[in-house]
């Protein structure tokens, strides 16, 4: 890509104009203690992790599910919040989606779509699963127990079916990546809907031998 993540930086913000605001998720490991302005990401890949470096960019505080923003919304969508759920309609993303914004999937599929994990919160899923966190508590370093909708996420990936069934997916080539645009409220609305029918659709199968899903599974409380 020319210029690098830098150059892709540029060109999304050129895209959205002065009038945009630019999120990226900047979501790090949680085994030491979260400092926004140093803490590298993990597994975010490398233009989220050039983005929240750049001059600007305001990055969100909790301690494992941080975005990054730069554009007139950035402060609304960088507020703080609660630390459980990390994604749920008061995080980044939930804000995000109550301001009608977009998600962009490029090279990635639904199954990084964190925006799912709204939809997840607010169809009240039944399932959910703790990571330990390391964070500062009043100058005390220790460990919480961070609650939420966490599974290996390929399932996520039926959202393209049912995006597309109903037009509400645009999709093409952004350089050499698979690119996906729809609304966060389209994302959310059709996955609400499909988990009011089904709770665990978005887990795979209890004969899969996946060993996240079969932990969000096993976290309900009427299955055991
Ligand atoms: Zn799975």
């Amino acid at each position: 890509m020319e210029d690098g993540p830098l150059g892709l930086i540029r060109a999304l913000r050129g895209a959205l104009g002065d009038e945009g605001t630019l999120v990226m998720p900047t979501m790090t490991d949680g085994a030491s203690v979260f400092d926004p302005t140093s803490t590298p990401t993990h597994g975010m890949g490398i233009t989220a992790e050039t983005f929240w470096r750049q001059p600007g960019v305001m990055r969100s505080s909790h301690p494992g599910g941080s975005f990054a923003a730069i554009g007139p919304m950035a402060s609304f969508i960088c507020a703080p919040q609660p630390l459980s759920p990390p994604h749920g309609p008061d995080s980044p993303p939930g804000r995000v989606h109550e301001l009608g914004g977009q998600v962009l999937l490029l090279g990635v599929t639904h199954s990084e779509n964190t925006t799912l994990h709204v939809g997840e919160a607010i169809a009240g899923v039944p399932y959910s699963v703790t990571h330990p966190t390391v964070v500062n508590i009043d100058g005390v370093v220790t460990t919480v127990m961070i609650a939420e909708t966490d599974h290996c996420c390929r399932r996520f990936d039926q959202m393209d079916r049912w995006l597309r069934e109903r037009g509400l997916q645009r999709e093409g080539k952004v350089g050499n990546a698979d690119a996906r645009l729809c609304a966060s409220r389209d994302v959310v609305e059709v996955a609400v809907e499909k988990l009011l029918i089904d709770p665990l659709l978005f887990l795979c199968g209890g004969n899969e031998g996946c060993v996240e899903c079969d932990a969000a599974r096993d976290s309900v409380p009427s299955h055991a």
